[in-house]
């Protein structure tokens, strides 16, 4: 049975969620405050979160920045406001994995929580196991890397984005072809969103992130991830 946190503050919203869930089987939790949500996730094992970003007493932006710097990587829905454009990108950035704008269809709702849920189970990959990439070793199944024996944070996305590269190893990627590969949905969301996912991950994957070797610039064209070092020094290729 697979578990659903929602923290939302309207009541109308709490109920209308609640009901179509469990109809659909799911096993619903309610939090309609941002910090008692927050203790909630990091107390719970849940399958998704979906989060308000307006809450009393922390934004939901803030309630997933702190679970995700406790190394909460349950899958998050943002619940945004027509209009919140800004917010969807910070959102994206800060590591959830989809976002609905209000008001939404239960239709489209329960489609997104669906689609949500099947990427979180390790899409049916038949790659297991963890791989090596660079400095790091990454179980994408689990979304857990380490360097060397130290455990690394990764959010669902970067995962995505890291694996999206390594499933297209020695190829170029456009920038567009992963916003469309890994977002999927979005035409609102910049390249520059994922410029920065790239550079967070060199973080994690470069021995000098200053001078890239494994995730390398492709001027004009995108990236390319290559797996044995690029030995040329000096600046980004
Ligand atoms: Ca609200």
């Amino acid at each position: 049975m697979e578990r659903i946190l929602i923290i939302e503050d309207e009541p109308s919203m709490q109920t209308g969620l609640r009901d179509n869930l469990e109809l659909e089987g799911y096993t619903v939790t309610i939090e309609g405050d941002g910090r008692e949500g927050l203790e909630t996730l990091l107390k719970d094992p849940f399958d998704l979160v979906i989060l308000d970003v307006m809450l009393p007493s922390m934004s939901g932006f803030d309630v997933l920045k702190r679970a995700r710097a406790r190394g909460i990587a349950t899958p998050v829905m943002m619940l945004t406001a027509r209009g919140e454009e800004i917010d969807k990108v910070l959102g994206l950035e800060l590591g959830a994995d989809d976002y609905i704008t209000k008001p939404f269809s239960l239709r489209e709702l329960l489609a997104r929580v669906k689609a949500v849920l099947r990427r979180g189970q390790g899409s049916g990959s038949s790659e297991s196991g963890p791989v090596e990439i660079g400095m790091l070793t990454v179980d994408f199944s689990g979304y857990a890397a380490r360097r060397g024996e130290m455990p690394v944070e990764m959010t669902p996305k970067e995962c995505e984005v890291l694996k999206h590269l390594w499933e297209h190893r020695n190829q170029t990627v456009s920038r567009d072809q992963l916003l469309t590969d890994v977002w999927g949905y979005d035409d609102t969301l910049s390249t520059r969103t994922v410029d920065n996912f790239i550079l967070r991950l060199r973080q994690k994957v470069e021995p000098d992130p200053a001078h890239p070797r494994y995730i390398l610039t492709i001027h004009g064209a995108g990236y390319k991830l290559i797996l044995s070092p690029h030995t040329q020094a000096g600046p980004d290729p």
